[in-house]
């Protein structure tokens, strides 16, 4: 595809923040204005505060049982699409799973291309990674779109040309290092995590210069305090200063450089607070006995200082990990009153099936219930000590190594995994995506070698006892603890739900549809199938005076790997494929984004 010259629709549509580029500070300034504009998309959340909220409202629950495909557009990658578009003005840019490919479309010509970045990557990549080729999507700032490549290069595009301004190469695929995250633009830096958990990686985020690419700040989740950007009297966990070496005195030896607690999934950020919130992911290995103690900082929450990296909070929430419940999922920024008080929330859907409401700015623990009834590895949450409940039946620990441990909730994967949630101001309700699935688990003795899988367990998964669905999508009320509806699904709900102001709520599903249901009750108005699984987040935009919704299908991911890889025994792909193996009688593999639109 050889690279097109910018139609000037596109320079016009950016001429008035022309001003703004020139000062990399006042980048910021550029996008908390362009994510208050709902005609635009400018981030993968939505927003900073990642509701996946819009307050458009032409397509509304009166009129969204006539939406209609405007337009269609492949990617002409097969494996697992998850992450969606980006639009701002009259651009749209699309991404892939590797080769990591980026399209840049101009909606004024029905999504002609303008340009189109296809990385060189070594292929060699392909085999670490554990749960499909994914990316979440790309990064717009400063005139930039940014890709976190599958190797874990960061690369800074020129927004109108596609042309490579800088690159950055953030670890080491040799060693199991990948890159599947999103970055996240803050003032005048790019963050980004890494992904790995499964291949001993230790766990980081990295905040690059927007300008030149140049590291601004990094913070490890495990070891010496300097290094993960602790400081002992001032961070505080629940209150309370963490103190020296908390997370060394927490692993045997050195386990902690090998120790995991990758960063793969979202990130948020609070502008008056200048905090930036992300969740690290599970301890390495699977295999609980190798690895004593609480594991500090894996499956933790860190709010840290935009500018310095430096942590001024945090909260551990599953100590010692025996199950693989990454705390990596989504980070909702929401102001509502909890016990009659008004707070700033930080909500958050773990992987271990509860839903925690914090106070974030403090971190105080206000709230952790089950956001799925099926949770059975803990009774509830401690929330003064922030300590799970554990029960000692599905302790993989407690039985012991070469033990098989049967009917754990949630399965590996997590009551969500990492398709992100919804919330809207206007009903004061969280939309979750939910997995509804149990697994057998049996640790065994690991031997690390650097680029080879570090997991140490073998997995089955399936619904829970006496049910057959994989999957809801519910409605949850964060300041109680509750969920308000659910609505059943055959399989696990893998793809981003969107709210808007229209009082609809849409996710897809990994059949293939796409649906919208009434935002107060949960009534279906709307299906679609599109033509593959939706792994994909939902998005909408307006342009040229009409609503659309966009959204990525093409199935994979963790719970369609059977399918994305080829894969066929029970046990592999970490235990997914015998649960979904259903799914190929309802789609097949490939990539195509789907445009939707009320009729003329
Ligand atoms: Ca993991």
């Amino acid at each position: 595809m050889a690279r097109l010259t910018p139609v000037s629709g596109f320079v016009l549509a950016f001429a008035g923040t022309m001003g703004l580029w020139a000062t990399q500070a006042a980048a910021n300034d550029e996008l908390l204005k362009i994510q208050d504009d709902p005609k635009q998309w400018v981030m993968p959340l939505g927003n900073y505060s990642s509701n996946r909220y819009s307050g458009l409202d032409q397509i509304n629950r009166d009129n969204v049982g006539d939406l209609q495909v405007a337009w269609t557009f492949s990617t002409g990658v097969l494996r697992g699409h998850e992450g969606g578009p980006l639009v701002i003005g009259n651009m749209m840019y699309v991404h892939a799973p590797f080769p990591n490919t980026v399209f840049a479309l101009d909606l004024s010509k029905g999504g002609q291309i303008v340009w189109k970045y296809e990385p060189q990557q070594d292929p060699n990549v392909i085999p670490v990674m554990c749960c499909d080729t994914v990316n979440r999507g790309v990064a717009y700032g400063d005139g930039k779109i940014f890709l976190h490549q599958a190797d874990t290069k960061l690369v800074a595009l020129d927004a109108k040309t596609g042309k490579e301004v800088w690159s950055a190469m953030d670890g080491d695929a040799t060693k199991g290092e990948t890159g599947t995250s999103a970055p996240l633009v803050v003032k005048d830096k790019v963050l980004i995590g890494n992904s790995g958990g499964e291949f001993g990686v230790l766990g980081k985020v990295t905040a690059y210069n927007m300008s030149d690419g140049k590291i601004a700040w990094r913070a490890f989740s495990a070891g010496p305090d300097d290094q993960i950007k602790v400081d002992p009297e001032k961070t505080t966990a629940l209150g309370k200063p963490v103190g020296k070496d908390s997370s060394l005195k927490t692993w045997e030896g050195d386990q902690w450089k090998i120790g995991g607690g990758t960063t793969w999934g979202w990130m948020s950020y609070d502008p008056e607070l200048n905090l930036v919130y992300y969740g690290t992911g599970n301890p390495s290995t699977w295999n609980p006995a190798q690895r004593p103690g609480d594991n500090k900082y894996s499956m933790t929450i860190f709010a840290r200082d935009a500018d310095t990296g430096m942590a001024k909070w945090l909260y551990q929430m599953t100590p010692h990990d025996e199950w693989d419940y990454d705390g990596v999922n989504e980070m909702i920024l929401a102001d509502q009153q909890v016990n009659g008080q008004d707070r700033k929330l930080l909500v958050h859907f773990d992987r271990n099936g509860f839903g925690y409401t914090l106070d974030r700015d403090t971190g105080e623990l206000l709230v952790a219930e089950k956001y799925d009834p099926a949770v059975n590895w803990a009774t509830k949450i401690d929330l003064k000590t922030g300590l799970p409940d554990r029960v000692k039946e599905f302790s993989t620990e407690a039985n012991g190594e070469d033990v098989n441990t049967t009917n754990i909730c949630p399965a590996a994967l997590g009551s969500k995994d990492q398709q992100p949630s919804a919330y809207s101001p206007k009903t004061g309700l969280f939309y979750v995506p939910t997995n509804h699935v149990c697994m057998d688990y049996e640790p065994f003795k690991v031997a690390y070698t650097a680029g080879q899988p570090y997991v140490g367990a073998t997995l089955s998964m399936y619904p829970p006892k006496g049910e057959d669905h994989l999957g809801n999508f519910i409605a949850w009320d964060a300041t109680t603890g509750k969920i308000k509806w659910s609505l059943p699904e055959p399989f696990s709900v893998w793809s981003g739900a969107l709210a808007t102001a229209g009082d609809v709520v849409f996710y897809g599903t990994l059949e293939g549809y796409l649906k919208a249901v009434d935002a107060e009750t949960g009534k279906e108005l709307y299906r679609f199938k599109t033509p593959s699984g939706i792994i994909g987040n939902v998005n909408t935009y307006e342009y040229d005076g009409k609503q659309y919704i966009a959204v990525l299908s093409g199935v994979g991911g963790w719970a369609g790997i059977g399918m994305a890889a080829g894969l066929t025994e029970d046990t592999a792909g970490l235990g997914a494929v015998g649960a979904y193996k259903a799914l190929s009688s309802y789609t097949a593999l490939g990539g195509t984004m789907t445009v939707f639109a009320l009729p003329e």
